[in-house]
C-alpha cells in the first residue's frame, strides 16, 4: 500500500492539536484533557496499516507515538506532561519534513520514463512521447474518450441497427470491390443465426489477406442498415482474430476504455501499458483535495478515481460520452481544485507585487499610438476601442494588468495589441508578444514590424532555430533595451531571456488552455511569475492575454481566477458570415465544385484533414496522399500545396507564404492552420473527418476564411461511419 501523504498529514495534524491545548499556558488545561488514548488509537492506527512493509523514518516515530497515548490518560500528572512533550515533538516539524521528503519522492517516482513500465521499449516510448507523454504520469492522466461494453456476446440474428454490438462470427467470403475509383473492402460473416456485412473505406493491402474463409472474427461496432442490401452490416469494425486454439473468445473484457489514438499503437497495447501505469503507480497519484473536502464533497481521492477513470466498474450514461463516465467527476474536481488554489496562491502574490508605472492615459491622439492610428487603413471598431479603453485602465493603475481579451477570429485583437505594446514602449519599456508557434510568431512579425519600423520603433523575432550567433545578437538587443518589441513563442519568457524592462506581455491564442492542461497551467505560473528585468522596472510586468474561444464569463473566472475579461463582440465592417454546412460523402462534389469556382474567380481554399500520415487504426485519409489525388485528378491545372506538422518550419513557412502571395490556389492541410492564420484571399475552408476535430477546433479553422470582403464558406464532410463517438 503506498503511503497516502495526504490523510497520514491530516491525521498528524489531529493528533498535534490537542496536544499543543494541553502545553498552553504552562498546562492550564490539562485537567479538561479527556480520552486521548481513545482519540489517538484509531487514527494511528490506520496510520500504521499504511506504513506496512515500509522502512523506519516515518513508522518508527508512529510506533512511539502509539506506545505514549497507550495508557496516558491514567498516567500521574508529570508522566503525562512528558509524554505530552514527547509526543508534540513526533508529530511536529521534523515529521512534517518527513512527509514532505515522502511526497517528493511520489512525485519523482510518478516522473520515471515510460521505459520503467514493462513492456515499453524505446520503439514505443517514441510513439508516446509524440503524444506528449513521456512519464508515467503523462499515462497516467491519458484518459479514455469513451467507453465500450464489451461484456456481452450477441447473436448476428439479435442485432439491431443503430447499436454498438459485440459478436463472434466466421469469415464467408471477402473481397475488394467499389464503384470507380473508391475501393472498398467487404467481408461476409456467418455465426449460425444470420449473415452480417462489414466494410471498410480505408484499409491497407496486407489486411486483406487475413480473412481467409472461416477465420472467425471478435467483431465489434456501430450495426447499421445497409442503404441498398437492407441486410445488416457494420463500417469499419474493431476486429480482433481468433486464433484456432482458441475455443471462445475472451470476452471479459468488461467495459472497455477506448482512448485518443496514438499513431502506430493499437487500442489493446496502449491499454496494456496504461493498466501497467496504474497497477504500480496511481497510488502514488498526489491529489489536491483535502480529504476532509473529498469526504464532504462525496468524491473520491485521485488514485481512486484514476482506477476508475480507467478501469470502471459500470457503463457510464450513453449519452454524456466520457464525461459521465465514473472517476471522470472526481478527476475534473480534483483538477479545478487544484487551478482554483493556484490561482488564489497567485492572487495573493500578484497583490504583493507592485505595479510597474502608469502609462496609457493619452486618449490615443499624440505618441506612438496617435501616429500609427494615422497609418492604419481603417479606423478602431467601436469595440475595439471599448477593449482598449479597459486595458488603459490597467495599466494605468498601480498593479499589473491581468486581462483576457475575448474575441472571435477575425475581429482584429491583433492591432490591440500592436497600440497596447505601443503604449509600453512609449514609457521607455519592452512589449513581449507570444504566439502559440513559430508560424504565428512569424506572422505577428509581420504584421507589427511593418508598422512599428514605418514608426521608427525596433522588433525583434525570437524563435527556436537560430544559430548561435544569430540567437545571441537578438539576446543581447533584447538585454541592452535595443528593441522595443519583441515577437516569439513560448519559449520566449521561458527560457533565459533577460529584458532591459519588460513592460508588457501579450499571450496570443491561448485557446489551448481551455482543455486545462496542467501542464499549461504551471507554463502560465511560469509566465506571470517572469520578472520584468532591473531596477524600477523589476515588478511583473502587464500580461493581455487573447482568446478566440468564447469562454462564458463564469467559467473564466474559474479558470482564470484574477483575470479580468475584455470582449470584442463586433467584426470589422464589410464581413460577412460565413455560410456553414455539414455535408456527407454524397455532397463532395459539389464542395469541389464550389472550391472550383472559388478559384476560377481568384480565390482560394483550405481543404484540411485530420491526420498527416495513414494510420491503421483510424483509417483516416491522409493529407499527403490525398494531396497527390487531388492534385492530379479532382484538381488537375489547379496549383495545389501541402503542408503539415512534420514538415520543418522553414519548408512550411515556404508553403504558407506561397499561399499567402496568392501562388498556391488550394492549400492542402494539417491543423497546423488552425490558429491565426491570415489570409484574406481565402474563401473556401472545407474540412475532412470533421467528426474528428473538436468544437473549439472547427471554430479556429472557420475562422481563417471571411476574413476579406468576399463571401466565405465552411464546408464540413462528416463520415458515414462516424460512428457514436462524434459529437
Ligand atoms: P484576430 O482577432 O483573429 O487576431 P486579426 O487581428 O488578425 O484578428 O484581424 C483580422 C483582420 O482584420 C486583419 O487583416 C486586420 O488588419 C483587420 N482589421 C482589424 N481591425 C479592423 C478594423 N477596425 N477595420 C477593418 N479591418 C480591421
Ligand atoms: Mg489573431
Amino acid at each position: 500500500m503506498a503511503i497516502n501523504i495526504q490523510r497520514l498529514w491530516a491525521i498528524l495534524a489531529a493528533l498535534n492539536k490537542p496536544l499543543r491545548f494541553a502545553v498552553n499556558d504552562g498546562f492550564a488545561h490539562l485537567h479538561t484533557l479527556k480520552g486521548l488514548e481513545a482519540m489517538a488509537e484509531p487514527l494511528l492506527e490506520e496510520a500504521l496499516v499504511m506504513m506496512e512493509g515500509r522502512g523506519g523514518d516515518i513508522k518508527g516515530p508512529l510506533i512511539e507515538l502509539r506506545d505514549i497515548f497507550r495508557g496516558i490518560d491514567s498516567c500521574t500528572i508529570e508522566d503525562k506532561k512528558s509524554r505530552i512533550n514527547k509526543a508534540l515533538s513526533l508529530t511536529g516539524p521534523s515529521m512534517e519534513k518527513r512527509l514532505i521528503e515522502a511526497a517528493s519522492e511520489n512525485i519523482r517516482r510518478l516522473s520515471a520514463p515510460l521505459g520503467e513500465l514493462k513492456g515499453v521499449g524505446p520503439k514505443v516510448s517514441g510513439k508516446l512521447a509524440k503524444k506528449g507523454l513521456k512519464t508515467v504520469f503523462d499515462v497516467l492522466f491519458y484518459l479514455p474518450r469513451r467507453y465500450e461494453d464489451r461484456s456481452r456476446l450477441r447473436k448476428i440474428r439479435d442485432l439491431t441497427p443503430g447499436e454498438a454490438s459485440q459478436t463472434v462470427a466466421a469469415v464467408a467470403a471477402a473481397g475488394e470491390g467499389g464503384y470507380g475509383r473508391r475501393k472498398i473492402f467487404e467481408v461476409v460473416v456467418d455465426d449460425g443465426s444470420s449473415l452480417l456485412h462489414l466494410k471498410w473505406f480505408h484499409y491497407r493491402a496486407a489486411y486483406v489477406k487475413r480473412f481467409t474463409p472461416g477465420q472467425r472474427l471478435l467483431i465489434h461496432g456501430l450495426v447499421v442498415r445497409s442503404g441498398y442490401s437492407r441486410g445488416l452490416e457494420i463500417i469499419h469494425p474493431d476486429i480482433e482474430f481468433i486464433g484456432d486454439d482458441e475455443a471462445e473468445p475472451s470476452v471479459s473484457h468488461g467495459i472497455l476504455a477506448i482512448y485518443p489514438e496514438i499513431e502506430g499503437l493499437h487500442q489493446k497495447a496502449l491499454r496494456k501499458i496504461i493498466a501497467e501505469a496504474v497497477k504500480g503507480y496511481a497510488s502514488l497519484a498526489p491529489g489536491g483535495v483535502p480529504p476532509e473536502v473529498l469526504a464532504k464533497r462525496g468524491f473520491k481521492d485521485l488514485p481512486s478515481a484514476l482506477m476508475e477513470a480507467h478501469f470502471p466498474t459500470s457503463m457510464p450514461h450513453e449519452n454524456k460520452g466520457s464525461a459521465g463516465a465514473p472517476g471522470m467527476a472526481d478527476l475534473a474536481f480534483d483538477e479545478l481544485f487544484l487551478l482554483e488554489m493556484a490561482m488564489q496562491l497567485k492572487r495573493l502574490s500578484m497583490k504583493k507585487k507592485k505595479g510597474l508605472r502608469s502609462y496609457g492615459s493619452g486618449d490615443g491622439s499624440s505618441g506612438l499610438e496617435g501616429r500609427l492610428r494615422k497609418l492604419l487603413p481603417f479606423s478602431l471598431t467601436r469595440a475595439q476601442e471599448s477593449v482598449l479603453r479597459e486595458i488603459k485602465h490597467d495599466m494605468a493603475g498601480s498593479s499589473p494588468m491581468n486581462r483576457l481579451l475575448e474575441g472571435d477570429v477575425g475581429c482584429g485583437k491583433t492591432v490591440v495589441s500592436l497600440i497596447a505594446a505601443l503604449l509600453a514602449v512609449d514609457s521607455a519599456h519592452q512589449a513581449a508578444i507570444m504566439a502559440p508557434t513559430s508560424l504565428l510568431a512569424e506572422q505577428h512579425y509581420s504584421t507589427i514590424s511593418s508598422y512599428a519600423e514605418r514608426l521608427g520603433l525596433k522588433t525583434c523575432l525570437l524563435l527556436g532555430g537560430l544559430s548561435a550567433k544569430e540567437r545571441e545578437g537578438r539576446l543581447r538587443e533584447i538585454r541592452d533595451g535595443e528593441a522595443d518589441i519583441i515577437v516569439g513563442t513560448h519559449a520566449l519568457i521561458q527560457e533565459d531571456v533577460h529584458f532591459k524592462s519588460l513592460g508588457l506581455v501579450v499571450v496570443d491564442e491561448q485557446h489551448r488552455f481551455g482543455v486545462l492542461q496542467r501542464a499549461e497551467l504551471s507554463r502560465k505560473g511560469a509566465l506571470t511569475s517572469c520578472e520584468g528585468g532591473e531596477g524600477e522596472a523589476a515588478a511583473a510586468p502587464d500580461v493581455l492575454i487573447m482568446t478566440a474561444t468564447p469562454i462564458p464569463r463564469t467559467l473564466s473566472m474559474t479558470i482564470f481566477g484574477n483575470l479580468e475579461v475584455s470582449v470584442i463582440d463586433e467584426m470589422p465592417p464589410g464581413r460577412r458570415p460565413v455560410k456553414t454546412r455539414l455535408i456527407g460523402e454524397k455532397g463532395r462534389e459539389s464542395a469541389y465544385n464550389l472550391i472550383r469556382r472559388e478559384v476560377r474567380g481568384g480565390a482560394q481554399a483550405y481543404i484540411v484533414y485530420p491526420l498527416v500520415e495513414e494510420s491503421e487504426e483510424l483509417d483516416l485519409k491522409d493529407a499527403t496522399q490525398e494531396k497527390e489525388r487531388l492534385a492530379s485528378d479532382v484538381f488537375a491545372g489547379l496549383r495545389i500545396g501541402l503542408v503539415h506538422g512534420r514538415m520543418s518550419g522553414a519548408d512550411k513557412d515556404g508553403v504558407m507564404r506561397d499561399f499567402k502571395d496568392g501562388k498556391i490556389d488550394i492549400l492542402v492541410a494539417t491543423t497546423v492552420i488552425e490558429v491565426g492564420l491570415d489570409v484574406p484571399g481565402a474563401t473556401v475552408m472545407l474540412i475532412e473527418h470533421a467528426e474528428r476535430f473538436g468544437l473549439a477546433q472547427l471554430h479556429q479553422l472557420r475562422g481563417r476564411v471571411g476574413r476579406g470582403e468576399r463571401e466565405s464558406y465552411c464546408v464540413l464532410i462528416k463520415n458515414t461511419f462516424a460512428g457514436e463517438d462524434s459529437y
